[in-house]
């Protein structure tokens, strides 16, 4: 008993007090809090991966203009400790596209976008982390120069990357907890933002009448997009606010997004990439 009593006193004695207290490996998980002298030590010894979150400011429905900054910041925050990872400022303009004429939207030039883009990740490639991860919250033209970019910094700085469009790779979890399937600012992505902070949702502006289906491949498309809510499929996914749904759906988003990032860098790993 009084070894056991000393070994605790040592243990916390050793630990340094801020990491000691939280129980991780860092005081902060956040690399804009954290100071160099701690990254030396962390990065990459003890932590090895980083996330990146991406988005753009468009109009979504009843929601934020920001939302999909806010989506994969809230990921980032949520999954970082069980990933291990670190989380990188987000870069929050993007290649907006179609939206581009709403108040309030912002768009960067595709070319632009490439470069400052590829600076980061060569930047986090040079300050040691092995696993680049990106969680990026919008999609169109953005996610293909994401994926091209990435994949020419693992080329060229022997790191791994993972780019991840979270509203896509959950599309199955937008199934199974709303029971039918979403849209751009639709029930999933509206909820997906109820869940993080209902006051950045305004139900009392919404109808339907906001909501659209988007056009099949081939069929239309309009400039300016007419809606600020897209569905992806007809009929399906109009905006309740129902918060238990919003809650579950935060939570097994999140879950597969940390099972994905694990089970990436341990086949990584056992491949020996
Ligand atoms: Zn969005």
């Amino acid at each position: 008993m009084i070894r056991l009593m000393f070994s605790l006193v040592l243990a916390v004695f050793l630990g340094s007090s801020a990491s000691a207290q939280t129980g991780d490996v860092v005081t902060t998980r956040d690399i804009s809090d954290i100071n160099w002298m701690e990254f030396k030590e962390a990065v990459p010894t003890k932590v090895s991966t980083v996330l990146l979150p991406t988005g753009t400011l468009e109009p979504h429905g009843v929601i934020n203009n920001g939302a999909d900054i806010t989506a994969p910041v809230a990921i980032a925050r949520r999954i970082a400790r069980e990933v291990n990872a670190l989380i990188a400022p987000v870069i929050p303009y993007g290649i907006t596209g179609s939206m581009d004429a709403y108040p309030g939207a912002f768009s960067i030039s595709e070319a632009a976008y490439r470069l400052y883009v590829r600076d980061v990740i060569i930047g986090l490639a040079k300050n040691g982390f092995r696993n680049i991860v990106v969680i990026n919250g919008h999609g169109g033209p953005q996610t293909a120069v994401l994926n091209s970019v990435a994949m020419e910094v693992g080329q060229e700085k022997k790191v791994r990357t993972l780019v991840i469009n979270w509203w896509s790779y959950c599309s199955d979890v937008t199934l199974q907890v709303f029971g039918e399937d979403g849209g751009h600012a639709g029930w999933n992505e509206n909820a997906f933002i109820q869940a993080i902070d209902p006051k950045l949702v305004h139900k009392d502006r919404y109808s339907d009448e906001l909501a659209t289906a988007n056009p099949a491949p081939g069929t239309y498309s309009a400039y300016p997009a007419p809606s600020s809510i897209g569905l992806y499929k007809e009929g399906q996914g109009y905006v309740k606010f129902d918060q238990a749904k919003a809650d579950e759906y935060f939570a097994k988003v999140t879950q597969k997004l940390a099972k994905l990032i694990l089970d990436t860098r341990r086949k990584w790993d056992a491949a020996g990439l």
